[in-house]
């Protein structure tokens, strides 16, 4: 039985384990810090890229496939595990885009519903809105998921295979190189073998990578979000202004993000983010103002050049693979990531076309003496 080591416990991580471990691996899953914690622990969850007709037909690919597969796989981890990953299909609303005509252009190439909706219609549909804005866009078929249920149903799904073992507290600290191929890694707690390393280790890749001489182009962007809670129905759908957006939650938890700033790897939350959210979520849903702020934290997205990912084999170092780089879409990518990943690993038709995520070329190279 082939042997995989996954780096990092994250959503990437722990998805890419449980694909793995269904093949038939054996895989071991470190994580330094506690499970689930991280980038994949902050996120929003909006199971969409925040403007889907900016990015590359690269990020569109991957997200195209998640949003196909993620009723699926809420359902199953729900039914396998007892925990609902509230994979809900709220529908998303832009006020104000600047770029209406090229949303509704792309939209209409894929085929995607994408509705132009007067402001009277928007205010009758969710009255708590602030009315400070012209115009909406929505598309029905938006979903978010509950990220931190979904990292808990996967774990619990992940505890139950017997081919994998979740080791947390555990650092990997350096590549094992033989002969040219990568063969486990150096951890905080002595040498891990393996037949092939995945690096999972979302905005701390590029430092395992440089130990081997390698530059990946992946660095921290820091992520702030606030949350409130209200009744089940104060919000119904998802909504987007100016960069800011509100997530309901079914039990009427709102989340209101984020910030995107370039300050390595501090995750402190501060007091200047935490005016700027509320400013935002009070424009965008004034009835938020008399609300608690029941939450308010940080996260690090593993930020990627134009936010592709890294999925493949590194060619100067056959054995290591990589799933990373997903910076603000990791949590509508990972099934996608993830199955491309497996299916690159065992030699399979691939759902998408893999070239442009490959790591050839895409990484600086200086062989380490
Ligand atoms: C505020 C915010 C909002 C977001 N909203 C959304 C959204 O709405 N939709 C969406 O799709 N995406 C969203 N994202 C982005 C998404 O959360 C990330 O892209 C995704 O979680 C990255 O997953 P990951 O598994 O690669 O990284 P992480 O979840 O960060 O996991 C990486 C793990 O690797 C571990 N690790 C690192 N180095 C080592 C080592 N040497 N040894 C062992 N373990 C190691 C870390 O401790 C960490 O647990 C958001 C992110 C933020 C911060």
């Amino acid at each position: 039985m082939a042997k995989a080591l996954v780096v990092g416990g994250g959503v990437i991580g722990l998805l890419t384990a449980r694909l793995l471990g269904e093949q038939g691996y054996q895989v071991e899953l470190v994580e330094r810090g506690s499970l689930a914690c991280e980038a994949s622990w902050a996120g929003g969850g909006i199971v969409s890229p925040l403007y889907p007709w900016r990015y590359s037909e690269a990020v569109g690919a991957l997200a195209g496939w998640s949003q196909g597969y993620y009723p699926a796989l809420g359902d199953k981890l729900r039914r396998g595990t007892g925990i609902d990953p509230e994979v809900r299909c709220t529908g998303l609303y832009w006020l104000d885009l600047e770029d209406e005509d090229k949303a509704l252009d792309w939209a209409a190439a894929l085929g995607k519903e994408m509705l132009r909706v007067d402001r009277q219609k928007v205010m009758s549909r969710i009255p708590v809105l602030g009315g400070r804005f012209a115009r909406a866009l929505y598309m029905p078929d938006l979903a978010n998921v509950r990220n931190p249920r979904l990292l808990q149903a996967l774990q619990g799904a992940l505890q139950v295979d017997h081919n994998i073992s979740l080791v947390s507290g555990m650092s990997v600290d350096r590549l094992l190189v033989e002969r040219g191929r990568v063969v486990g890694a150096k951890t905080s707690s002595g040498t891990v073998t393996a037949d092939c390393v995945v690096l999972a280790a979302g905005a701390w890749s590029g430092e395992l990578l440089q130990t081997l001489g390698l530059n990946l182009p992946v660095e921290p962007v820091k992520g702030q979000m606030i949350l409130y809670k209200q009744e089940p129905d104060f919000l119904s759908a998802m909504v987007l202004a100016k960069g800011r957006y509100a997530i309901p939650r079914k039990d009427g938890h709102i989340l209101v993000g984020s910030t995107l700033e370039h300050v390595g790897f501090d995750k402190t939350p501060t007091d200047e983010a935490l005016a700027s959210l509320k400013a935002s979520a009070e424009e965008l849903l004034p009835g938020l103002a008399d609300a608690p702020i029941v939450g308010h934290w940080a996260g690090l997205r593993p930020g990627s050049p134009e936010g592709v990912p890294f999925i493949g084999e590194v060619p100067e170092y056959p054995g290591l693979w990589l799933n990373c780089g997903h910076y603000r879409n990791g949590l509508v990518l990972a099934p996608a990531s993830c199955e491309l990943l497996k299916n690159l690993m065992l030699g399979e038709e691939p759902i998408v076309d893999p070239t442009p995520y490959s790591p050839a070329g895409r990484l600086g190279w200086r062989p380490i003496a």
